[in-house]
């Protein structure tokens, strides 16, 4: 296992690798970042990026969606995975939304949020970091990756697992950009199928990365 401090050095390279990084869905008010981080589940953003100007252009507000036909949301969204679920919790979103009396915010609750549908762990952490600037560590697909890859966490660990070992070693003050970088070095750098090892700046940090070169030498 990594150490604390050896983790924080690596991190320090990944946030200059990336100084830029960001949350890469568009949005223009909180319910639609809401929306888009609802459909981005299992999808990736660019196709979220796709989907969303014609839905949010037919269904602008929390008080549009909630009136919505299923059917009709269904039309936009159907080149996203898993859209039939998605299309129903987006619609029961809203209405919640609506019956608790949120139009143009939305619950600075972590746990309230999760109460809505197709609201989890995740899109909770990444709603209230990009709105309000609420400190958390949203673990997607690249950050479990790459926390698994470092050895920061076993390599069975359950997502609550590892978020709760980044936020134990990363400062609070940096969980939300600490987030964003871990997202970028996943989904540029250290890729799913072919991490760019030989030229990763952190391999000295990484057995992962250094057992796989020395196996593919
Ligand atoms: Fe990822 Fe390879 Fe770098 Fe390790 S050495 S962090 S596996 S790219």
């Amino acid at each position: 296992m990594i150490s604390k401090q050896h983790f924080l050095e690596a991190l320090e390279i990944i946030n200059k690798m990336f100084p830029e990084a960001h949350g890469e869905l568009n949005w223009e008010s909180p319910f639609q970042l809401l929306v888009a981080t609802i459909l981005s589940a299992q999808a990736t953003d660019k196709g979220v990026n796709k989907a969303t100007p014609a839905l949010f252009e037919r269904f602008p507000t929390v008080e549009s969606m909630a009136q919505a036909d299923v059917a009709e949301i269904e039309q936009y969204t159907r080149t996203i995975g898993l859209y039939h679920t998605k299309s129903r919790n987006i619609k029961k979103t809203a209405q919640m939304l609506l019956d608790w009396g949120y139009t143009d915010s939305l619950p600075q609750d972590k746990k309230q949020l999760q109460l809505l549908p197709g609201v989890g762990r995740k899109t909770a952490n990444v709603v209230l970091g990009e709105v309000y600037g609420i400190p958390g560590i949203a673990v997607d697909t690249h950050v479990e990756r790459v926390s698994k890859r470092l050895q920061l966490v076993k390599q069975e660990a359950s997502v609550s697992e590892v978020e709760e070992k980044l936020m134990k070693v990363i400062p609070e003050s940096q969980w939300i950009s600490a987030h964003h970088h871990l997202i970028f070095f996943g989904r540029y750098h250290c890729l799913a199928k072919n991490p760019k090892c030989e030229e990763c700046p952190v391999i000295s940090y990484c057995k992962f990365g250094q057992e796989r070169l020395g196996h593919d030498i």
